[in-house]
């Protein structure tokens, strides 16, 4: 587990668009969070490091990804980031997508919890309380495909009909074709971590999220595999002759139920019964779509925290993308990286300054003193802008 000094070197990628504006209210926030905690025995030694274009300024017109900040990730294993503009053209499909994919970054981790007073499409957002364990490095979200006009294309659909026995599907000529990788070692080492979390947070059930039923060997096999892991390595019995599974909590002895529902029935269950599920282990594109559906539940994408995590590093973000149309106005809601922070003190163990973060965030809530993007979904708010918003986090601590 991570070593933490008293003043940990903390790398952060500002980040593009309304990056600007939240970032360094982030840091405000957090730094006055530890102090809170902690006063002068602890505190951030903040280290900027570069992505998106704001690194092209700095390097030069290509260098969007710069070595520099991929070493400092590696080295100080701790790191959070806004969002990114992605470079049009090009070799690069996304800067996330690289950044994941280079650090193998395999969890996609989002917790969806309700801040009492924040604007909700449904009747009783506070029932929403998970955390989603999205699988970031398969599934047909790899991006291995090609576009309908090339060869490659039309090569691997001979190949299917003349070697691969495909013959009920007709493949038009415009057909564009991707491939869907999901393995045994994928999907075993995203489940592994969704179930040592709920051991570890003492949450009561692991759902597999899934499309098993129509794509057996992959989705289906996700599913088999994520209960032949539980019973393997974490002891779970099936429960009433199967497919679910129970295994007791080392620590606290309480009951883990393994279980798994099929991905649209899902999409179903979470407007339904959304108190019946706690940590969500799942694939790529499944986890892409509940994630945002969530996170609308309790309030958008605008206070939606997450993190990229691989078996050493952590890497925290904002889950909202540049909205350029807003970008340096100090308008943008930086609930989304303010939240990341707190689950990035908490992977640090620094508990009582993430604590410091809830209770402010929630207070300023409460009171009702929201950017734009909340404020004029609610009743009696009053608009303040981002970094007002952040100074009222501050209040509330
Ligand atoms: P990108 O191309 O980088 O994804 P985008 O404009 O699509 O940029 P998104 O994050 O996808 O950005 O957001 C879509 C819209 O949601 C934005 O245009 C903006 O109106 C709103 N939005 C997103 N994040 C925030 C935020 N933090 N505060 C306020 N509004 C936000
Ligand atoms: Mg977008």
């Amino acid at each position: 587990s991570l070593r933490v000094p008293a003043k940990p070197v903390i790398p952060f990628i500002e980040g593009d668009g309304i990056g600007a504006d939240v970032t360094p209210v982030m840091r405000e926030v957090v730094d006055a969070a530890v102090h809170k905690a902690y006063g002068d025995t602890r505190a951030i030694a903040w280290m900027e490091v570069y992505a998106g274009e704001k690194a092209t300024r700095v390097y030069g017109d290509d260098v969007w990804l710069p070595d520099e900040t991929m070493d400092a990730m590696r080295e100080y294993l701790v790191a959070i980031k806004g969002p990114l503009t992605t470079p049009v053209g090009g070799g690069i499909r996304s800067l996330n997508v690289a950044l994941r994919q280079t650090l193998d970054l395999y969890v996609c981790l989002r917790p969806v919890r309700y801040y009492d007073g924040t604007p909700s499409p449904v009747k009783a957002p506070e029932k929403t309380d998970m955390v989603i364990f999205r699988e970031n490095s398969e599934d047909i979200y790899a991006g291995i495909e090609w576009a309908a006009e090339t060869a490659e294309a039309r090569k691997l659909i001979a190949y299917l009909q003349a070697e691969m026995g495909v013959t009920n599907i007709r493949f038009p000529e415009s057909s564009g074709v991707g491939i869907k990788p999901v393995s045994r070692e994928g999907t075993e080492r995203l489940v592994r971590k969704a179930i040592q979390y709920a051991i570890d947070n003492g949450r009561k059930s692991v759902t597999l999220v899934h499309k098993g039923n129509i794509m057996k060997f992959t989705e289906g096999a996700f599913k088999a595999w994520g209960y032949a892991l539980a019973q393997r390595e974490f002891g779970a019995q099936p429960l009433d002759g199967g497919p679910w599974m129970r295994l007791t909590n080392p620590r606290t002895g309480d009951d883990i139920v393994i279980k798994d529902v099929i991905a649209d029935a899902f999409l179903q269950e979470i407007l339904l019964n959304p108190q019946n599920y706690e940590v969500i282990a799942t694939l790529n594109l499944n986890g892409d779509y509940i994630s945002d559906a969530l996170a609308a539940q309790v309030g958008g994408i605008g206070i939606a925290p997450g993190a990229n995590l691989s078996d050493s590093i952590g890497i925290f973000e904002a889950t909202h993308g540049t909205a350029p149309m807003i970008a340096g106005q100090d308008k943008a809601n930086p609930g989304s990286i303010v939240l990341s922070a707190e689950m990035m003190l908490r992977h640090l163990g620094w508990i009582e300054a993430a604590d410091a973060i809830v209770s402010g965030l929630s207070g300023a809530i409460k009171a009702g003193r929201v950017t734009d993007d909340l404020a004029r979904l609610m009743t009696g708010a009053e608009t303040v802008s981002c970094s007002e918003f952040g100074r009222c986090i501050v209040a509330h601590m």
